[in-house]
């Protein structure tokens, strides 16, 4: 008798399977394989998975009693070694890298827009990982882009977009500033036009300034307007400048309001500026990376009103919802702007069920599933759990305004969400870097980490408010210790 021959899928018999594999995978099964088993349950890759995820646990566990920031430590060999390393020994040089690691889940953790990361995101971020789905196509992750699609729609809504707007997430939010201003020119006809210029305050997020480098256009095309008392962009003044321009036939890509800029946290007034560029023909592109999220917190979703009435607009779920990087996504009032933008057709692939590919929709090809930790961490905050994120960041802001006020010689800096700037009233530029290079200093020997923004030519120090462990005793403490360094000064 013949035998027939073996389909390639049958399973194999158990000789078979402990013959040498022809790449070099470790037998037996115990071992952590290269790749994971894909017949049977990989017990060596639960147990690698176990443990990695609980030395990650005892890190974030340990942050308490470490400073947030760690001092230099030495780190694993680089190199991969002529043989592959077992289980054991990457998780020993794994934790050499964590141990040298910033800590956001420290109390300390003021300094920047980096809150620790929201558990379910975390273990999205693992599935989304082992997953290796393609959010280019369809074919690639079918059940992953419809998720994405539904999201991007909803959350549009939820911040007040008219129906039918939605979005498409991005690796950030300068990579999600730049497709909106890319996506403005192109809508408007000015792809050829070298002469064009993009109207943003002073106080407007750096990134623009690197779109424009990307978009082939020179450092003068970024008009930066002065704000006022308060950091913010002036209507009346936008609509001068743009009735200027007009004038002389320059033409404008888009006005960028900012909703949360990077050193105080101002809000530009986004009603009035959409109402100047509505009538007067203008795309108006909305910073949102920081501020976006505070539009669904019902308490305080006023300090961000007239957000839904902008063009596009740029939200960081990265920054104050703790939703692992990187998270952001660029929204749109008429999201078929995208395709029109960047669909170049995908011809080696199957159509897509819902319109255009993931990879069409964006200037990213393949890109990972990032909408699951989004999509994951807003399920288990729930509405109340994501306004409660934003409530608590800003109470927290205003507490620590209230302890710092009580003291004359500083200089708080008027803000809108859960940012924090100040200097000591009265010192020079020299004066203003010594106070903040020691004061940040005396802080962190606290394990109290503020930054030290050059903002308005003075050093400032910033405290963003967005870390949920921060407690009142950990703010009380940060006021005494600011409070010294002016009565020792
Ligand atoms: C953080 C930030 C950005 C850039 O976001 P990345 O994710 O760091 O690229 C843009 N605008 C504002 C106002 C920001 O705070």
């Amino acid at each position: 008798m013949i035998p027939s021959p073996a389909s390639p899928l049958a399973s194999p018999t158990t000789a078979q399977r402990s013959q040498p594999p022809p790449i070099p995978l470790v037998a037996p099964v115990t071992e952590l394989q290269p790749f994971p088993l894909a017949d049977q349950f990989d017990p060596a890759l639960a147990a690698f998975l176990d443990r990695a995820s609980d030395q990650l646990c005892h890190w974030l566990a340990g942050a308490g009693s470490a400073s947030p920031l760690p001092a230099l430590n030495v780190l694993p060999a680089v190199e991969p070694e002529a043989l592959g390393l077992p289980a054991e020994r990457l998780l020993a040089d794994l934790q050499r890298v964590m141990e040298g690691a910033y800590q956001p889940n420290h109390p300390g953790a003021l300094a920047h827009l980096d809150p620790p990361a929201l558990s379910s995101s975390l273990a999205a971020d693992l599935i989304c990982a082992g997953l290796n789905n393609n959010l280019l196509a369809e074919e690639l992750s079918p059940s992953l882009s419809r998720l994405e699609r539904s999201l991007c729609s909803w959350l549009a809504r939820s911040l007040g977009f008219p129906a039918g707007a939605s979005g498409v997430p991005a690796s950030g939010g300068s990579l999600s500033n730049l497709m909106a201003l890319v996506v403005a020119r192109q809508s408007r006809g000015l792809n050829l036009r070298n002469d064009a210029v993009v109207l943003c305050s002073a106080d407007a997020h750096l990134s623009l300034a690197k779109a424009l480098v990307v978009m082939g256009l020179p450092p003068s095309a970024l008009r930066c307007l002065p704000v006022d008392g308060r950091g913010r962009l002036d209507p009346g003044q936008l609509e001068q400048n743009l009735l200027q321009l007009e004038c002389r036939g320059v033409p404008v890509i888009a006005v960028v309001a900012t909703a949360g800029t990077t050193v105080r946290g101002a809000v530009d007034p986004l009603s009035s500026l959409a109402e100047v560029c509505q009538r007067l023909g203008h795309w108006l592109h909305v910073d949102g990376a920081i501020g976006a999220v505070v539009a669904l917190s019902p308490q305080h979703c006023g300090r961000v009103e007239g957000l839904g009435l902008a063009d596009s607009l740029t939200i960081n779920p990265q920054k104050l919802l703790g939703i692992t990087k990187t998270s952001s996504l660029l929204v749109l009032a008429r999201p078929e702007l995208l395709p029109m933008t960047f669909a170049t057709g995908l011809p080696y692939m199957e159509p897509s069920l819902g319109g255009s590919h993931g990879g069409e929709a964006g200037l990213q090809g393949s890109r990972p599933a990032e909408i699951l930790k989004l999509w994951l961490g807003l399920r288990q905050l729930g509405l109340s759990g994501i306004a409660a994120l934003v409530d608590g960041a800003i109470q927290r802001r205003q507490r620590l305004g209230s302890l710092l006020a009580m003291d004359d010689r500083l200089n708080l800096l008027p803000g809108d969400l859960h940012l924090l700037a100040f200097r000591p009233h009265g010192l020079d530029p020299g004066g203003c870097e010594r106070w903040s290079l020691q004061t940040r200093q005396t802080l962190l020997d606290q394990q109290l980490m503020l930054s030290r923004p050059l903002y308005q030519g003075q050093h400032h120090l910033k405290a963003v408010l967005g870390n949920p462990y921060t407690q009142p005793r950990h703010l009380e403490a940060l006021a005494h210790l600011i409070h010294t360094t002016l009565t020792d000064g």
